[in-house]
C-alpha cells in the first residue's frame, strides 16, 4: 500500500478494501495482511467483474469472510500454496439474508468468473439460523476457466466435485 491507498479505498460502489484485508487470523497471530498495488488491482477487478454485478442483482449485503491473504495468513488458515487468495483474485463470502445455493446459481447463470466453489455446505451448522458453508469465487481476466465445483469434507479430507449441471441442486451440497 502507498499513500494513495488506504483501508477505506473504494474498490467498487459497494465494496471497500478493508473488507478484503481484515482477518481474525492475522490479528490473532500478529501477521500483516496488506496487499500491494498489483494485489489491490486484482481485488478491484474481482469486485468490478463479479461481486459488484452480483450485489446489483441481489440488492442485499454481501459479507466477505476472506479476501486477500498474505503468505502467513494463508498458511495459518490451511489455504492451498497456490491459492488465488494470495494474489487478491479470490473471495469467500456469504449473503446473510439469502439462501446460498440461490446466490450460487445466480452467479453460475448470469456472471463470468474463473472458479466458483460452494465450500463445505455439508458441514454441521454451528448455529441453526446460519447456513453452513460459503461461496468461493475468483476472477482471472482472460484466463478465466469457468470451473464450477462443490467442496466437501469426507472423513476429514477435502474433496472437490465438478458441477456439470446449469443449476446446483440444494440436495447435492
Ligand atoms: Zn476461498
Amino acid at each position: 500500500m502507498n499513500a494513495s491507498t488506504s483501508l477505506s479505498t473504494r474498490l467498487s460502489n459497494n465494496f471497500i478494501l478493508n473488507e478484503f484485508t481484515i482477518s481474525q487470523v492475522a490479528e490473532r497471530h500478529g501477521y500483516k495482511n496488506e496487499p500491494n498495488e498489483k494485489q489491490i488491482e486484482n481485488l478491484r477487478l474481482l469486485c468490478v467483474n463479479v461481486l459488484q454485478p452480483l450485489r446489483e442483482i441481489i440488492a442485499v449485503s454481501i459479507f466477505i469472510n476472506s479476501g486477500f491473504r498474505s503468505f502467513d495468513v494463508n498458511a495459518a488458515v490451511g489455504g492451498k500454496f497456490n491459492s488465488q487468495h494470495l494474489e487478491g483474485k479470490a473471495a469467500d463470502f456469504i449473503v446473510p439474508s439469502m439462501n446460498l445455493v440461490d446466490v450460487f446459481n445466480i452467479i453460475l447463470q448470469k456472471l463470468l468468473f474463473d472458479q466458483l466453489i460452494y465450500e463445505f455446505g455439508n458441514q454441521p451448522r454451528l448455529d441453526r439460523r446460519v447456513e453452513a458453508g460459503w461461496i468461493h469465487v475468483s476472477w482471472n481476466g482472460e484466463l478465466n476457466r469457468k470451473d464450477v465445483m462443490i467442496s466437501k469434507k469426507v472423513h476429514g479430507e477435502t474433496v472437490y466435485e465438478t458441477v456439470k449441471s446449469e443449476t446446483l441442486d440444494v440436495r447435492s451440497v
